[in-house]
């Protein structure tokens, strides 16, 4: 058995068309509003949040909708007001995409139950026949670990005893994915897996809040741990108003003052 920790890299984020931008701004009369903001927030997924929620009442500019007299000028203060209010609509408009590397099928399921907001691409155990498989040792069995291991060596061993029954070679693309579809029914939930997870901020602060929780399972804490640390680090508005607390198991609780905006 190989022992294996989680591991989440940030792959890909939203970015702006500063072109596009531009044009846009140029026919709302706004440009001052972006030749100031592209400098003061370098940040092209808050800016673009921030252009999208201005454009609802016009409000690049004092004068530009005659009913606003006053605007929020700096970005942090325009979107904690956003947070506050729990207009989180304009938060969908921007996405981070995770890989998630030696997670559970038990973790992978339960990250799939959100469906709001997220595209999901999982290693597929139809088509992929695993040779090693590997586990992660939940904390709370590490005071049996070696009874674990063998528990884990012994289906292992039964896997590819069932699979050397079958001549591979002989077989084509499509006996070999039907057969492997078949043997995947012995191999156990706790097996390592990867995943690639898009999600929208709307969503991210939402699965941060509920999969940091004391009550969820240690192994989706420990990833959603990774998450957040990554979201607040990368878009410090956005998560501004997440706190940390240390849990006794050495995972943290996100707790956000705006929840579910
Ligand atoms: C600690 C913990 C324990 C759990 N235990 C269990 C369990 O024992 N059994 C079990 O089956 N599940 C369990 N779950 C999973 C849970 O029930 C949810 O399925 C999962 O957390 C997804 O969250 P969500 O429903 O908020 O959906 P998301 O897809 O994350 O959606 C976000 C929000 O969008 C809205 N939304 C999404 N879809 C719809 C819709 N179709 N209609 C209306 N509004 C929608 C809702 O407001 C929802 O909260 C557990 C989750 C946690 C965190």
């Amino acid at each position: 058995m190989t022992e294996i920790e989680p591991v989440v890299i940030k792959i890909a984020e939203t970015r702006v068309d500063a072109d596009g931008v531009r044009k846009l701004m140029e026919q709302y009369n706004a440009s001052d509003w972006y030749n100031r903001i592209k400098t003061a927030q370098p940040n092209d997924t808050e800016l673009l949040i921030e252009l999208s929620g201005r454009m609802c009442y016009k409000s690049y500019g004092v004068g530009l909708n005659p009913n606003v007299t006053k605007i929020r000028e700096d970005s942090r203060d325009y979107l904690t007001n956003v947070l506050s209010k729990g207009d989180g609509s304009i938060l969908e408009h921007a996405t981070v995409t995770f890989a998630f590397l030696n997670v559970s099928r038990v973790c992978t399921h339960e990250i799939v139950r959100h469906r709001a907001g997220t595209a999901i691409s999982q290693e597929s155990l139809r088509y992929v026949r695993p040779q090693a498989i590997s586990f992660w040792v939940p904390p709370d069995l590490r005071s049996v670990s070696s009874e674990f291991e063998e528990s884990v060596q012994e289906i292992t061993r039964h896997y590819h005893e069932l699979e050397s029954k079958f001549d591979w070679d002989r077989m084509t693309f499509e006996e070999k994915k039907r057969v492997t579809s078949a043997l995947r029914r012995i191999l156990p939930d706790g097996m390592a897996t990867n995943m690639v997870w898009t999600a929208n901020h709307r969503t991210l602060r939402w699965v941060i809040e509920m999969r940091t929780d004391p009550s969820a399972e240690v192994e989706i804490r420990k990833v959603f741990g990774q998450v957040a640390e990554i979201c607040i680090r990368d878009y410090p508005l956005l998560y501004a108003d997440f706190s940390r607390t240390r849990l006794p198991d050495g995972t943290s609780q996100y707790t956000p003052r705006y929840s579910k905006v």
